[in-house]
């Protein structure tokens, strides 16, 4: 099996699951606890706090376990408006539905009012119309730092001045960039940041949120006050321990990242020289190093990611296909992409771990799988 949807989820890393074990057979304690077992497993927790804070260059308690980056996005979206009388949220048109659809509720729901800022065909966002539409009503401006279906990477820190000129708060979701490119919370700007364990080789169920010191968000629920009230539930110490270990290891194996670039672009190379209707989504250079969002004109993606699985190759399509209707997915749509490429797009996206014979048996089998199926016409 090849695994090339690292986008979607992550293998568990070694190391994560020997640093898990303990706090599940051992180290079991509340964390709240008073005794030793108690302590020990505090100790565990707040050592995870530190690594997560160093990966982002944030500080110890500006860090906040979740569940996963939906549960962050959520926890700024829904929590921020207990602060100001302001309404307007400011999201991408190439946002995640943790973000496009919760505020669209929000907004059914008269708390927020919403405006969208385009994107470029690179994928690249629309600074001025952000200008445009960033006013003094404006609470929260929404932005991911890298877009999940092309890896474009977004100019968050410029994002941040325009809102901060006027007085709003930035949240980005940092949930595909974690692990794979260098984040500082300062450089950035940013006021609130979601990062997610399951992409970055710890386990699904944790997540972290950034809150810069000073700010406060309202909680979802109430109960025991754990992380500082923000999130009563007694925190999941295992998960954690693996969040904070997995943070370490991204951080230290930041630099692998030359080299899945280098499979990434070799293996666009070969699909291209091979599949002349074949063209690489989002912008050449600001892309996440591991991510490879391909259209393959005249083609179906969800047929490509079936034919790819029957070779032992996983990848994802990005048109939705629902009972045999197929639909351009929402990020093609916003990056105006023509009907007959959108239905075409694959995601390939690589990990640490990946070797250049996976990506060379990739390739090949791509090559040989677009080649063989039949061309669709599809009006536009
Ligand atoms: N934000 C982005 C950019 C994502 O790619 C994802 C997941 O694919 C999420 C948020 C949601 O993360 P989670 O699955 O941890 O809720």
């Amino acid at each position: 099996m090849i695994y090339l949807d690292n986008n979607a989820t992550t293998r568990v890393a070694d190391e994560v699951v020997d640093a898990m074990r303990p706090y599940y057979t051992e180290i079991f304690g509340n964390p709240h606890s008073a005794h030793t077992l108690g302590r020990r497993a505090h100790e565990g927790l707040e050592r995870a706090r530190g690594e997560v804070a160093n990966l982002l260059n944030a500080a110890h308690d500006e860090i906040f376990f979740t569940s996963c980056g939906t549960e962050s996005n959520a926890l700024v979206l829904r929590g921020f408006g207990s602060n100001t009388s302001r309404r307007k949220v400011v999201v991408s048109s190439v946002e995640h539905p943790s973000v496009n659809l919760m505020v669209r509720q929000l907004a059914d729901q008269r708390e927020v009012e919403v405006a969208t800022v385009g994107v470029d065909g690179a994928g690249r966002l629309d600074l001025d119309q952000m200008r445009e539409l960033v006013d003094e009503s404006t609470a929260i401006v929404a932005v991911m730092l890298a877009q999940n279906e092309t890896g474009v990477i977004h100019d968050v820190a410029s994002v941040a001045e325009i809102a901060h000129a006027k007085g709003a708060h930035l949240l980005v979701d940092a949930v595909q960039a974690a692990g794979k490119i260098p984040i500082d919370v300062g450089t950035l700007g940013a006021d609130f940041l979601s990062i997610s364990g399951h992409k970055f080789h710890a386990p699904k169920g944790i997540g972290a949120l950034f809150i810069r010191r000073g700010l406060k968000l309202a909680p979802m629920w109430r109960g025991g006050g754990q992380e500082s009230g923000l999130r009563s539930g007694t925190e999941p110490v295992a998960l954690a321990v693996g969040l904070g270990t997995a943070a370490r290891l991204a951080g230290a194996h930041l630099s692998d990242f030359a080299r899945v670039r280098e499979l990434r672009d070799a293996f666009e190379d070969q699909v291209k020289r091979a599949t002349p209707t074949a063209s690489v989504n989002g912008h050449g250079v600001k892309r996440l190093p591991n991510t490879s969002n391909i259209s393959f004109e005249g083609l179906y993606g969800d047929e490509i990611v079936l034919k790819l699985d029957e070779a032992g190759i996983c990848v994802s399509a990005g048109a939705a296909c629902h009972s045999g209707n197929r639909e351009p997915g929402a990020v093609m749509k916003a990056m105006h992409k023509p009907v007959a490429q959108a239905l075409g797009t694959v995601r390939f996206s690589l990990s640490r771990f990946t070797t250049k014979e996976e990506i060379d048996h990739a390739a090949n089998v791509t090559c040989d799988v677009v080649q063989a199926l039949p061309n669709v016409r599809v009006s536009s």
